[in-house]
């Protein structure tokens, strides 16, 4: 009979791709720290007894990313620096036979459901009694909250349904149960994430819950903060606006990848709207919510798209001033409804579609931030760097966001993870500078 040795056995854990994917990795360190593993993320692990990827197969440049570095661990394998690799995630749920086949050096593939068959093979156990229980990764004052998996939507260009699966909403009463945990280990700031936040319920209960989640959720005493992102624009449940506007401690932020918007477009998306639908929602989400902060994200040179169309995608972009903006490049991903179109945008015209929407999202966030020299906000601050403090105000999700920079005199002292009062003084593109209020 094989027992498990008391020794402390160790395993390093990578994480590449998106925030969900990285709550992934803190419940498999959960699992692990659980059967006596010592678990180390990200950094140096150039020497390691074990090695798990956990990696992203979203687009291109991120499934290139995710083969670099396995190959980098199988060559480290191979020079005896390191023990045994493996690897899971979306890349590997979605060419598992391929990689397989090419880097045979690893020593097993799993998919993005196949947490315990890892853990047998590395000799632990699955503890389903640590439930949603993870080793946190981010800061100890915010943490990442994946409030469903897999996605139902049609999108033509996207691939996660492929790796993720079908929507899939977790239990409420576990969700509440998780914040409370996160709450009681000193997180102030929690952050909804899933494929798409505004569907959750749906298949669960039948009907879309995310208002109540979230009031449920803001009744967790300690935390301050709850942000929301992707949220999907189609059939957007309004009624989280109203549960933003009542609690304080829901961040007047919205996260919603939006994608293109002229209605050709749109259409040869899979998405489901048009471009007046998404002005009037904007305008709506705008009126009740004064003052919110929107992110969105954009993808530039879709099959089909002309010149006509990032003509009107800039206007748009020039008319709605949103906040915070990210674009994409389209990426051809096989087996998406997309791949049976011609990729028929050459790669550098699609970077300088990008660079021209990026180009003017520069001059609009710097005319919105100039704007907030001289007020006050609230801010929670992540880092001390460079001599400086780094915090972020409502406005601002972590890693993808503005950031407030702020100098304090002798006698001043900021904690990280506490919240203080700063004034502005300066502005740029994307980031401010302030005093302590
Ligand atoms: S909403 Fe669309 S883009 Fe987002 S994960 Fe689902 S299919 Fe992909």
């Amino acid at each position: 009979m094989r027992t498990r040795s008391s020794a402390k056995r160790s395993a390093h854990v990578i994480t590449l791709g998106c925030a969900k994917n990285l709550v992934d990795s803190e419940i498999l360190m959960g699992q692990l720290r659980a059967n006596n593993f010592e678990v180390s993320h990200e950094g140096d692990a150039e020497e390691a007894p074990v090695v798990i990827i956990n990696t992203c197969g979203f687009i291109e440049s991120a499934k290139q990313e995710s083969i670099d570095t396995i190959l980098q661990f199988a060559q480290a394998k191979q020079d005896g620096r390191v023990g045994r690799v493996y690897v899971t995630g979306c890349l590997s749920e979605r060419y598992k036979e391929d990689l397989s086949r090419d880097i045979p050096e690893v020593d097993a593939y799993f998919g993005t459901r196949e947490l315990p068959a890892l853990l047998k093979t590395l000799n632990a156990d699955y503890k389903r009694e640590l439930l949603g229980e993870r080793l946190l990764t981010t800061p100890r004052h915010f943490a990442y909250l994946k409030i469903a998996e897999g996605c139902d939507r049609p999108c033509a260009f996207c691939a996660i349904p492929l790796m993720r699966g079908k929507h899939r909403s977790t239990p409420m009463e576990e969700l509440v149960k998780q914040a409370e945990g996160l709450a009681a280990q000193g997180v102030v700031e929690l952050i909804l994430i899933a494929q798409d936040l505004t569907y959750y319920g749906l298949d669960l209960y039948k009907e879309r819950k995310l208002a109540e989640l979230i009031r449920r959720l803001s009744d967790v005493s300690g935390l301050r903060w709850i942000r929301l992102h992707y949220a999907f624009p189609t059939g957007f449940p309004m009624d989280v606006l109203d549960v933003m506007a009542e609690r304080e401690n829901v961040c007047n932020y919205l996260d919603m990848p939006l994608q293109h918007a002229t209605d050709h477009v749109l259409k040869a998306m899979r998405r489901g709207t048009t471009r007046a639908k998404t002005t009037a929602l904007i305008a709506e989400i705008r009126k009740r919510m004064p003052g919110i902060a929107l992110r969105t994200t954009l993808i530039c040179g879709f099959p089909g798209e002309t010149l006509q169309d990032q003509q009107e995608l800039l206007e748009w972009v020039a008319e709605m001033r949103f906040d915070r903006l990210g674009c994409f490049t389209y990426s051809h991903e096989e087996d998406t409804h997309a791949y049976a179109l011609k990729d028929d945008v050459p790669e550098a015209e699609k970077r300088r579609r990008m660079d021209e929407v990026m180009a003017l999202q520069a001059g609009i966030s710097e005319e919105l931030n100039m704007a907030k020299v001289g007020q006050v906000f609230s801010v929670l601050f992540d880092k001390f760097e460079d001599g400086v403090f780094v915090g972020r105000t409502q406005h601002d999700s972590p890693d993808v966001d503005n950031e407030v920079r702020v100098e304090t005199g002798e006698q001043e002292h900021i904690r990280l993870g506490d919240f203080a009062q700063v004034r502005i003084t300066a502005a740029s593109e994307f980031d401010l500078t302030g005093e302590l209020a």
